[in-house]
């Protein structure tokens, strides 16, 4: 770990390691040079300062990968094997990211700008749970057998569809790696991961502890480098027959038409999100409401799909409300993410900081101003935004109805359900929502009637490895986690056999 944080210092020009983690390409169960020799920087969003160089892959590397991962599959040893052996292979995986926490988490940390404290207890914890629930689920799932009589037997088995590409953004980098590639492992398929270039450390140490876990060579690659370059050639490419995508819509979007311009692959959207959280008068701790709401938008600097970047409060509750989220939101000053006491990380990128403060300047045309607003620690090259509240957009405003996706809330106040539900419903994204209320006919009843994935009650963003995560409308298709993420991974066969005559 301390190799990691010396190379940042003593960055090396050229380097293709940091510390210990190789950065080129991952290809058929090795590490290679991409083949156009590319190379791009990676950057510590919390410092300014070079941390590694990357190999910057593209179609010529895509179409290597595509061919690996196609003879990994048809040879069968892992689309073929006894499930038993994908199991011990996932779950070691899941023992070996777990022993590796603390590197990982640093690397995480390092790449991203997000806090340390959440690297180590949410996002590298929370990947190797996932390669261990789906590592665990893969010999257990069951296929039919359907009643149909004396005269056949008819059987609907499960299939690995073949080659899937795993595309995947920046905010949790190996988190959204093992939500695609966790599955699509454990369902038979080979995976070629694309990590986004800002954030794609994690992801090449992620493929030698694949290699170290026994995963035969050419199930998983790697292919690191910049979205037109990779990620376009993923969608284009006959030979992959799925995508799984977690980014925003306007890529996401792409992706439908890369799809439809090449062999029709199946492509599953994990795309942006505006959710809503709504706290009713009769919410019995307005204090825990006003924390949760905080949470809800500023953790990991609001760069989260799911953030509830717009706060619904009852006009009747306002006053009282207000000064406790201000209190609340002091708990995210942002800092140095390596340091525990830190409220909020750097943004990951210098790009992105501009965007979210284009945002906050004309947030400040359209509404009220109550918290933040600024880029401060600029003495340290580092992304950092204060924790921004605006009070009393009006619901189409620009900052109340686009993805700002950084640590911006728009705070606005309600008066009845039935016009809360219209206003949370009238946004283009779907992904989640969070429902403060002690009336359970109410809890219900906004549960059915809001847009979106999950709705969480007393609670925000609730995330489990158990339970389906995914969007409505412009938030995507099909969902990530839980048992039903094989079904995105997997065709079914049916097998109807004619049977002689019975006794
Ligand atoms: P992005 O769409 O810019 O990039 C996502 C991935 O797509 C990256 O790997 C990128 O390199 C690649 N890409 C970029 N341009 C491409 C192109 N022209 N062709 C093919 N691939 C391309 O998103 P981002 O900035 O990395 O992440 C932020 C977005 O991700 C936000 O909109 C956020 O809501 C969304 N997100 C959604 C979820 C979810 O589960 N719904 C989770 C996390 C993030």
């Amino acid at each position: 770990m301390t190799d990691l944080i010396r190379s940042e210092s003593q960055p090396q020009p050229g380097a293709e390691t940091i510390g210990n983690i190789e950065c080129r390409a991952f290809i058929d169960g090795r590490f290679v040079a991409p083949v156009n020799d590319g190379r791009f920087d990676c950057i510590n969003p919390a410092t300014g300062k070079i941390i590694a160089k990357v190999a910057s892959c593209d179609a010529d590397d895509v179409d290597l990968a595509v061919r690996a991962s196609r003879r990994a599959f048809d040879a069968g040893h892992w689309s073929r094997c006894d499930p038993e052996f994908r199991r011990r292979v996932l779950v070691r995986l899941a023992d070996l990211i777990e022993q590796a926490s603390d590197e990982l988490a640093v690397l995480e940390t390092m790449d991203t700008g997000k806090l340390i404290r959440d690297s180590s207890t949410l996002d590298i914890p929370g990947a190797a749970s996932v390669f261990r629930f789906f590592g665990e689920a893969c010999d257990k799932l069951v296929d039919e057998t359907v009643p149909v009589g004396p005269g056949a037997l008819a059987t609907i088995t499960r299939e690995p569809v073949g080659v899937v590409g795993a595309v995947v953004p920046w905010n949790f980098p190996l988190k959204m790696a093992s939500w695609k590639c966790a599955p699509a492992l454990a369902a038979g398929n080979s995976v070629i991961l694309k990590p986004a270039e800002q954030s794609p450390l994690t992801a090449l140490r992620l493929a030698s502890l694949a290699a170290e876990a026994g995963m035969p060579e050419g199930v998983f690659n790697v292919l690191p480098g910049f979205g037109p370059d990779v990620g376009g050639p993923i969608g284009l490419h006959s030979g992959i027959d799925c995508v799984g995508f977690t980014g925003s819509t306007e890529i996401g979007k792409r992706f439908l038409g890369y799809a439809s311009q090449s062999n029709m692959k199946r492509i599953w959207l994990e795309c942006g999100g505006k959710s809503a959280c709504i706290v009713f008068p009769d919410v019995r701790d307005l204090e825990a409401a006003a924390k949760a709401a905080a949470a809800g938008v500023f953790f990991n600097q609001g760069e989260v799909c799911s953030a509830t970047s717009r706060l619904f409060v009852h006009k009747n509750i306002l006053k009282d409300f207000l000064p406790l989220l201000l209190q609340a939101t002091q708990a995210y000053e942002p800092g140095d993410p390596m340091h525990s006491d830190s409220g909020m990380g750097a943004m990951i990128s210098e790009e992105h900081t501009e965007r979210v403060l284009s945002y906050i300047a004309k947030g400040r045309q359209e509404a009220e101003l109550v918290a933040g607003g600024n880029r401060i620690l600029l003495d340290t090259g580092g992304c950092f935004i204060t924790p921004t509240i605006f009070l009393g957009a009006a619901p189409d405003s620009v900052i109340a109805s686009e993805e700002i996706f950084g640590p911006v809330l728009c705070v606005i106040p309600f008066e009845s359900e039935a016009e809360v539900v219209s206003i949370a419903n009238a946004s283009i994204y779907g992904l989640g929502a969070s429902v403060w209320t002690q009336d359970l006919d109410r809890a219900i009843r906004m549960s059915r009637a809001l847009h979106a994935g999950s709705i969480s009650v007393n609670a925000v963003d609730h995330v489990d490895v158990r339970t389906p995560f995914g969007g409505v409308k412009q938030s995507g298709n099909g969902r990530d986690l839980s048992l039903h993420a094989f079904d995105k991974y997997s065709d079914l066969k049916t097998t109807w056999i004619a049977l002689g005559k019975t006794a």
